[in-house]
C-alpha cells in the first residue's frame, strides 16, 4: 500500500447536490450505498439557506465512520473547485462548499463536476467498470461529459475537461448559452429539443429522437477519433427516456464517422448505475481524493 492511499473497506460519505434535490449516502469499497436521504434544493435560497438545508441532510449520515466525503454539483467551479457557482443553484456564487463542509464533517473532502463524477463512477462499479480509456456523458435539461483516459480522470487547466455539450454538432446552428452557434447542447439536449419543437422533450417523436441520437453519435465519434477511446457511456432522462432507438441511431452515426483503424468499433451504452449514479460519483470523488484504488 502506497503512501496516502487507502487499504480495505473505505467508507465515503458520497455528496450530491443538484437543482432540485439534494441527496446523501454513505458508501462502501464496493459502491454500496446506505443512509441515503434526500431533500428537494430551496428554490430560491440564498446562500446560507442552501447551505442549512444540506448541513441538515449530512447530519442524518453518521460521518463518524467515514474516512472521505465526495461532492458532486454543477459547474462552473473555480479556484481548484474550492468555489462553486452552479448554474442550476443561483443563489450559490463563488461559494466555497468544500471549507464549509471540511468543517461541517472534518474529513477529507473533494468537490468536483457532476458530469466528471458521474464518469468516475461509471468506470469504479457501472459500465466503464475497470476500463482506463472512455467517455462519460449525460444528455438532460443540459449536456455533460467527463473523460478518463490512461486511467485517469482528465481535469484540464481548469477543471473543466470533457465538456462535450459544447463540440459543434450543426455548424451555424442554434446559438448556444455559451454564445457559440451548433453546439450539441443547443441542438439535442432536453432543454433545446424543448424549444426546437414547442413540446417537453419526453414527448419528442420518432425523428426528433433519431436527431438527438444522430447529433450525440457525432460529438461521440469525434470525440473517439480524437483520444483514441472505445466507449462511451450515456446517462439522463432525456438520453435514457428516448432509450434504444436513440442509442441505435448514435450508433449508426459512430459507425459511419469513427472510421480510423483505433477508432472503428467504438461503441455507446446507457449508463449502468441508475438513479444511483449520482450519489456513486459522489462517492468516486471522495475515494479519489484519499487515492483509494478502483
Ligand atoms: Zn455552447
Amino acid at each position: 500500500v502506497a503512501p496516502g492511499v487507502a487499504s480495505g473497506d473505505v467508507k465515503v460519505l458520497a455528496v450530491d447536490v443538484g437543482g432540485t434535490k439534494m441527496a446523501v449516502a454513505l458508501a462502501d469499497d464496493q459502491g454500496r450505498l446506505s443512509f441515503a436521504a434526500s431533500v428537494p434544493t430551496p428554490q430560491g435560497g440564498d446562500a446560507e439557506q442552501l447551505w442549512a438545508a444540506l448541513a441538515a441532510l449530512v447530519a442524518e449520515v453518521p460521518v463518524d465512520d467515514a474516512e472521505a466525503c465526495g461532492v458532486g454539483i454543477g459547474g462552473p467551479m473555480r479556484q481548484d473547485n474550492e468555489l462553486v457557482s452552479p448554474l442550476n443553484i443561483p443563489g450559490w456564487r463563488d461559494f466555497p462548499l468544500r471549507r464549509r463542509l471540511v468543517h461541517l464533517t472534518g474529513l477529507p473532502t473533494a468537490v468536483e463536476n457532476d458530469a466528471k463524477s458521474l464518469a468516475l463512477g461509471e468506470g469504479w462499479c457501472g459500465a466503464a467498470r475497470g476500463l482506463d480509456h472512455y467517455l462519460a456523458m449525460v444528455v438532460s435539461t443540459g449536456v455533460g461529459g467527463g473523460i478518463v483516459l490512461d486511467g485517469r480522470l482528465l481535469d484540464g487547466a481548469d477543471g473543466n475537461a470533457g465538456h462535450i455539450g459544447h463540440v459543434i454538432v450543426v455548424p451555424g446552428g442554434r446559438r448556444c448559452a455559451c454564445g457559440a452557434h451548433g453546439c450539441l447542447e443547443a441542438e439535442a439536449s432536453g432543454r433545446s429539443i424543448a424549444a426546437i419543437t414547442g413540446a417537453p422533450a419526453e414527448e419528442a417523436g420518432p425523428d426528433v429522437v433519431a436527431r438527438c441520437g444522430r447529433l450525440v453519435g457525432q460529438a461521440v465519434a469525434s470525440v473517439a477519433n480524437l483520444l483514441d477511446l472505445r466507449l462511451a457511456v450515456v446517462a439522463g432522462s432525456v438520453a435514457l427516456g428516448y432509450g434504444d432507438a436513440f442509442f441505435a441511431a448514435a450508433q449508426d452515426e459512430i459507425d459511419r464517422q469513427a472510421r480510423l483503424s483505433f477508432s472503428r468499433g467504438t461503441r455507446i451504452r446507457p449508463a449502468a448505475l441508475g438513479a444511483a449514479g449520482p450519489l456513486v460519483g459522489a462517492a468516486a470523488v471522495g475515494r479519489r481524493a484519499v487515492g483509494a484504488r478502483r
